[in-house]
């Protein structure tokens, strides 16, 4: 999931990163695409894109600047946050997820 939001692309013809998909959980169903571009100091969402509807128009949603040091971080955590949940077969003393 880190190297996801890293910006790792979910399509080569499309440099673009999926940020959230149908609930049926297949790669690829109905996802929201937006570009995600690093700088030195700051993380950027921007050019969102339904490819099944693409003349819907998200000109006016984002783009979403963070900042790179908080992003980093938040990554970090949402990592250790999946791991440890992945990692607790007993679910009924499961951790709830920390909020990012
Ligand atoms: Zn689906």
């Amino acid at each position: 999931m880190a190297d996801h939001l890293s910006g790792e692309l979910t399509s080569v013809a499309v440099p673009k990163t999926a940020l959230l998909a149908c609930e049926c959980g297949i790669e690829g169903c109905w996802p929201l695409l937006a570009a995600i571009t690093f700088t030195e100091d700051s993380v950027v969402w921007d050019r969102f894109e339904q490819p099944f509807r693409r003349t819907r128009d998200y000109a006016g949603f984002g783009p979403f600047r963070f900042e790179r040091e908080r992003y980093d971080r938040a990554l970090l955590e949402l990592s250790e946050a999946i791991r440890d949940s992945c990692e607790s077969h007993d679910f009924r003393d499961r951790q709830r997820p920390k909020v990012l």
